[in-house]
């Protein structure tokens, strides 16, 4: 299997990566295990969740405990393949909706609007909404996608890297770890890695962390095999480059 992976290198020097799924997941709210320990010496990455929707679907989401349970998501699933942990996600900051809103950025225009958002306005928008960034911090922004053929029930979620100051874009009907791993695969975007092609992968085929569907040769697979050697390499030197 890992054989037919074609790393995308030309894509890994991007800073932006869409990850578009068509197929509509239906939205689980199940109870969670979520106190799962990390190893202590490990390199920590702080996690900042913000809450952007305030559609009442989505706000059953906007709870500190929901939060945990991503935090969780992104303990147990970042991985590489001998299913070694690589990161310990602690969070720095939860903002509701309404603290986003209290904020009164114009972020807010930019996200969850009835038009596919303009990538190359996000990330100033995202900085002057949030000028002030901890060290080795990602911002995991929750969102609702839209697109003009799915309107809302697009789930397309975004890893931005940023020029070291990442950021994910994640749909709100990918949390909860639904559909094709969407926060763990941001990630690896947030930390520099470009898509892997995995050709007529199947939804039940298991693929790496970072196969897409943008391929345009197979649906992206289950996402639910750990980072390669190489692309942990291209994880921790951003990493170590982060401020
Ligand atoms: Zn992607």
């Amino acid at each position: 299997m890992r054989s037919q992976l074609i790393l995308l290198s030309a894509l890994s020097l991007t800073f932006t990566t869409s990850c578009t799924t068509q197929k509509k997941p239906s939205v689980r709210i199940t109870p969670y295990k979520y106190k799962i320990d990390s190893p202590n010496d490990l390199p920590i990455v702080y996690v900042s969740f913000i809450f952007t929707i305030n559609r009442p679907q989505a706000k059953v989401f906007d709870t500190p405990l929901q939060m945990y349970k991503e935090l969780e998501i992104l303990n147990r699933y970042f991985i590489d393949e001998k299913n070694q942990k690589i990161f310990k996600f602690k969070i720095n900051h939860y903002y509701s909706y309404r603290d986003f809103n209290k904020r009164k950025c114009d972020l807010a225009n930019h996200l969850n609007q009835p038009s596919p958002i303009i990538t190359q306005n996000i990330p100033d928008a995202v900085k002057r909404c949030f000028p002030r960034r901890k060290s080795k911090e990602v911002l995991f922004i929750i969102y609702d996608s839209y697109s003009q053929k799915l309107k809302y029930s697009d789930i397309t979620s975004w890893g931005f890297r940023n020029n070291a100051q990442p950021f994910i874009l994640i749909d709100w009907e990918r949390l909860n770890h639904q559909t094709q791993a969407a926060s763990i695969h941001e990630m690896g975007h947030a930390f520099g890695l470009g898509h892997v092609c995995a050709p007529k992968a199947k939804k039940t085929t298991p693929t790496n962390i970072m196969t897409s569907y943008d391929c345009r040769l197979g649906s992206g697979g289950l996402r639910n095999l750990g980072f390669t050697a190489n692309q942990l390499n291209t994880i921790l030197e951003n990493y170590s480059k982060y401020p």
